[in-house]
This record gives C-alpha cells, sequence and structure tokens, in this order.
C-alpha cells in the first residue's frame, strides 16, 4: 500500500490565493441582501456578472492567454465553497458558466475555437451553457434523439434539450447531437445561429435566482469549425464535463452547510424556549453535530476529488504540448490516462454523493431548528433547503452515481447503466 499520496496532499492557502479568496468573501457579502431580494422576486441578479468579473472569478480555473485567471482545480473548489454559503442557486450560476461550460471548452476545443469563445466568456461578455439533458434523455443521455447531419460547410442540429442552466441568456452553449452513424458528437453552438430558440423554463420548486431554458434546434446552423473533440466522441466531453461540474456541485454543497451551521448557531444561541437557549438543548446540539460531521467529511472528500482532477488535467496539458493528436491517445488503451480519469470520475461521484446528501441533511436539520420561522422563504435556511432538493438530482442523480462508485471499483463487466 501506498501513502505517497496522502503525504504530498497540502491544502494549505498560498498568499496570492489568499488575497484572491479574501476578494471572493468581499463580494459575496456585498452582494447577499440582494440576492436575497432577487431570489424572493425570481428574478436574475443582474450584480453577478460585473461583481465577480471585476476580480476575475468569470474565469477562475481558465488560463490567462484566454483571459482566465490561470488558477488551479483545488483554488477555484475554495472560491466555489465561499459562493456556495450564499446558496446553491447563485453557485448553480458559476458551475454553468465556469465549470461545464468554459472548463469544457478549455479542456477539448482547438486553439482557433478558444481564442474565439473563450476569451469573450472570461470578461463576461459572453456567458456559457452546457445543454445535455432532454426531455426523454437524463440519466442516459445515450437515449438522447436531437440529430445533426453534415450539409456543405455545416451541420445542421434537430431536437430539444431542456433545464439549460444560464440557458435564457447564455451567447454560447456546448451540446451533444447524433449522427446518421448513431454515433454521438459535441458542438459548440452560438445562440445567435439560425435554428437556435431558448424559451425559458418556469415554476421552479427553487434556485430562482439561475435561470434554466428548454433550448430547440430546428435545422439550426452549425460551422464545421464548431465540433468539439472529434467526430463520435461527443459523450466522452460530455461525462469528463461533468466530472467538474459535479466537483463545482459537491465543493458548493460544503459552503451551503457551513452557512446551515452558522445560522443555526446564531438563532439557536439566541431563542428561548423551556428556560434555557435551544443551543443548550441536547438535541439541539445533536443537529449541530451531524452538520459538522457532514461539513469536514464532505469537505476532505471535495479536496481530494480536486486534487484527482488536477493530476488528470496536468496529464493531458502535457500530452497536448508533445503531441497534436493528442486526443487520439486518450482512450482505454492508454493506462496512464484511463487511471487518471477514472480516479478523479470516481472521487468526484463520491464527493457529490455525499456532500448533497449531506447539505439536504443539513439544510433539513437548520430548518427544524428555527422552527416555524426556518419555514419562510426570507429566512437562509429555508431557500438552503428548497435549493438543496436540486443538487441531489443534477449533475447525475445520486441513484447513478451510486452505480457509478460500484462499477467502476468492479470494473466495467459490472457496469449497471
Ligand atoms: C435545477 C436543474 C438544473 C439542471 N441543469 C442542467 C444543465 O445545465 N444542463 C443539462 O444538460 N441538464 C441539466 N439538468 C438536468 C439534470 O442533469 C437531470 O435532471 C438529471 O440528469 C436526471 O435526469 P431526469 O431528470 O431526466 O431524471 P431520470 O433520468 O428520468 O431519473 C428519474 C429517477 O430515476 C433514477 N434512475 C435513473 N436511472 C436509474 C437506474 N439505472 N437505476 C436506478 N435509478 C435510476 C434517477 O436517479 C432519478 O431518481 C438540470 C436539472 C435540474 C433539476
Amino acid at each position: 500500500m501506498s501513502y505517497s499520496n496522502i503525504s504530498k496532499m497540502n491544502f494549505e492557502v498560498s498568499g496570492e490565493q489568499k488575497i484572491f479568496l479574501d476578494k471572493i468573501d468581499r463580494v459575496c457579502k456585498s452582494i447577499r441582501d440582494y440576492e436575497t431580494r432577487c431570489y424572493l422576486d425570481e428574478k436574475i441578479n443582474d450584480r453577478v456578472i460585473p461583481e465577480f468579473g471585476e476580480i476575475g472569478m468569470l474565469g477562475c480555473p481558465i488560463s490567462k492567454k484566454y483571459g482566465g485567471l490561470g488558477y488551479d482545480i483545488l483554488t477555484y473548489l475554495f472560491a466555489i465553497e465561499r459562493i456556495g454559503r450564499e446558496g446553491n442557486s447563485l453557485r448553480t450560476f458559476f458551475s454553468a458558466h465556469v465549470s461545464i461550460g468554459q472548463m469544457v471548452l478549455q479542456n477539448w476545443g482547438t486553439e482557433e475555437q478558444k481564442k474565439k469563445y473563450l476569451t469573450n466568456t472570461t470578461n463576461g461578455t459572453s456567458i456559457m451553457g452546457f445543454a445535455l439533458t432532454e426531455p426523454d434523455a437524463g440519466s442516459d443521455p445515450k437515449r438522447m434523439t436531437t440529430t445533426f447531419e453534415e450539409r456543405g460547410g455545416n451541420y445542421i442540429l434537430n431536437g430539444t434539450k431542456h433545464w439549460v442552466g444560464n440557458g435564457t441568456f447564455a451567447k454560447v452553449i456546448t451540446t451533444y447531437a447524433r449522427g446518421p452513424d448513431g454515433k454521438i458528437s459535441a458542438f459548440i453552438v452560438d445562440a445567435s445561429s439560425k435554428g437556435f430558440d431558448a424559451q425559458e423554463m418556469h415554476n421552479k420548486m427553487g434556485l430562482l435566482t439561475v435561470k434554466n431554458a428548454e433550448i430547440t434546434f430546428e435545422n439550426c446552423l452549425v460551422p464545421k469549425q464548431n465540433l468539439l473533440g472529434k467526430i463520435g466522441n461527443g459523450l466522452s466531453v460530455a461525462f469528463s464535463a461533468l466530472i467538474d461540474g459535479r466537483l463545482s456541485v459537491a465543493a458548493g454543497a460544503v459552503g451551503v452547510m457551513k452557512d446551515c451551521l452558522d445560522e443555526s448557531i446564531r438563532y439557536s444561541q439566541k431563542r428561548e424556549q423551556h428556560g434555557s437557549v435551544l443551543a443548550k438543548k441536547q438535541l439541539i446540539q445533536e443537529h449541530l453535530a451531524t452538520m459538522i460531521v457532514n461539513i469536514e467529511s464532505s469537505r476532505w472528500l471535495v479536496y481530494r476529488a480536486g486534487m484527482a482532477r488536477q493530476k488528470l488535467h496536468d496529464y493531458v496539458e502535457g500530452l497536448k504540448e508533445k503531441d497534436a493528436n493528442w486526443q487520439d491517445a486518450l482512450n482505454r488503451e492508454n493506462k496512464e490516462y484511463s487511471a487518471l480519469r477514472n480516479k478523479a470520475d470516481r472521487l468526484a461521484a463520491i464527493a457529490k454523493l455525499h456532500a448533497t446528501n449531506a447539505a439536504f441533511d443539513c439544510a433539513n436539520r437548520a430548518v427544524q431548528v428555527f422552527g416555524s420561522y426556518g419555514y419562510q422563504k426570507t429566512s437562509r435556511v429555508a431557500r438552503h433547503f428548497l435549493d438543496s432538493r436540486a443538487i441531489v438530482i443534477y449533475e447525475g442523480a445520486n441513484e447513478v452515481l451510486k452505480l457509478k462508485i460500484a462499477s467502476l471499483e468492479m470494473g466495467a463487466k459490472y457496469d449497471a447503466y
């Protein structure tokens, strides 16, 4: 057994990271009240893009070459954890724009694609979204019916995607469609393309400051140079994006739990019933202790998964420098790549499964600590409760992640889906 990975783990933040994370903290605090008002009014928080853009958060893990800050994945996850304290709704904006938006382009795009599309996304001129799910293809994207065919110098897309985060105003989305040979490919689509339509989805239970769209492609024209990755390799692109998406959801969930704990401590120390403050009651302390254990266990799972994801990233970036045909080298026969990808995939799934279940549990406990005062949307804990219901469903429903975790442990012949 090797203990080398454990001894190399170092989650201390450097001076430079601290300055950045302090800026994130300041912006989070400055928009807190406005985020609440926007949530209650069910509208997008229009201060997010300018204020987080100003401090570079719109391109935190994106290379400086494309206007980003060039931070590593752990630093990005620390920032996402802090943003998560303001709620899953705010955090979802960043997951959609950065984790399953920009990072997919950074990882799989050609130099021309990155120059053309990424640069505008790091300065906030253009916001991104990720469109994989369809009305009849959720947990099982292989059922997708969106199609593409080649015509002239273009691809023509037809089909419907739904639940696309940021989809009502994103200028660029990545999407996935099935070709005439049945294989799925990935594409970068300009929202201004002919045949592209996005409509807001209404009546959500929570996540009220982020908007989701149903997107229809009706003979939508996508230039050939907007193919993302190799033809027929779309699911590999999508599944690698979901590793980043899951990590951001898990990191955000840690922030949610921290806020549930802080709110519960604050409230229980001042609310008196039966002769003393709630904080002195043993059954209330049981809620607080469970939240604390959930925060600590989830946080380390996120950090460990983030490190595994960074190693995968470094390996692929190294290949890109050495080999113009780097995408051909990313296959099951490449044992080093397979091992790094499986590890990142497995650890991200574990972190997401654990942290989201734990966040929903923490939010539920926090509402209980607040009693009737926690049953009003004006309280932070009520909003955490409503929003945390979504995170056990999206970026891989938790049942499906359990299947992934078990089959990755036992090998491909035990694939349950
Ligand atoms: C708020 C929100 C935001 C979203 N944002 C995006 C986005 O930006 N982009 C995007 O592409 N999609 C997005 N989604 C879609 C999301 O990823 C899907 O909802 C999710 O993958 C589940 O798919 P589904 O809803 O169709 O449920 P289904 O796949 O129909 O699953 C229903 C239930 O069955 C379970 N289940 C499915 N298969 C199995 C199995 N083999 N064994 C046991 N149980 C199983 C699931 O776990 C779930 O509990 C979003 C969804 C929500 C709610």
